[in-house]
């Protein structure tokens, strides 16, 4: 761990909770498969997880990080202009950039933006997470598949916590509805996790199978990716 790290928390910690005693702090660097954050009290210790992609921002913009994982544990209002500085580098070009270096680096599945010709996949997920999950679902990593897949229309890697849609569905001939309903049944496994019911592997659980039926156009998709 950099000193300069740990020292940039105590002193985000001072300003939020002038009087309270400070907490033995470990900070370090992690390997997620995105840009995760986690912070937890164990014991007494606070045990702070950044994702490596972050290694190597700005002090402020770590100082800013501090503040909203700090605020967040404390359930202490997370100030603007710290979430703005947050948000305005990991939305940066810069910060794309290196991100994908280090996935490269990694030999992780090649990535591929979430917006395709035609249909823009993180702006589908959000409609469908507002729509029909409250906006509870986190996002994860949505990608086109690399090549145009017709056996595998779609899955959700929870290893990777990335939905791939096959590219069959960027295409202006198909209706909207069609990538709604696929991407849908994939939020679902997000929502639904795989169970172990004995030792079957149970994917498709009568909740998860009642739910996909909530979504309006449910037979019509379904006949529809049955002729791809
Ligand atoms: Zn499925």
């Amino acid at each position: 761990m950099k000193p300069q790290l740990l020292q940039i928390f105590q002193k985000s910690y001072r300003e939020l909770r002038p009087r309270a005693p400070l907490p033995e702090l470990k900070v370090e660097f992690y390997p997620y498969a995105g840009v995760n954050h986690t912070i937890r009290m164990r014991n007494g210790r606070l045990l702070v997880r950044l994702s490596d992609l972050i290694e190597g921002a700005p002090e402020n913009v770590l100082a800013a990080l501090a503040h909203i994982l700090l605020s967040k544990i404390y359930r202490k209002p997370i100030e603007a202009g710290h979430s703005s500085r947050y948000r305005r580098y990991v939305g940066g070009k810069d910060f794309a950039a290196k991100a994908q270096m280090i996935r490269q680096s990694r030999g992780r599945k090649r990535m591929r933006a979430p917006q395709g010709h035609v249909y823009d996949l993180e702006a589908i997920f959000d409609d469908l997470n507002a729509r029909y999950f409250h906006g509870l679902l986190g996002r994860p990593r949505l990608t086109w598949s690399h090549n145009i897949a017709r056996r595998r229309l779609g899955h959700f890697d929870p290893a990777h916590n990335t939905i791939v849609v096959s590219r069959v569905f960027d295409d202006v001939r198909m209706p909207k509805f069609a990538v709604e309903y696929l991407l849908y049944h994939e939020m679902l496994h997000l929502k639904h996790p795989v169970r172990l019911r004995g030792s079957r592997r149970c994917v498709h659980s009568a909740e998860f199978v009642a739910e996909e039926r909530r979504f309006p156009q449910f037979e019509q998709a379904k006949r529809l990716l049955r002729g791809l």
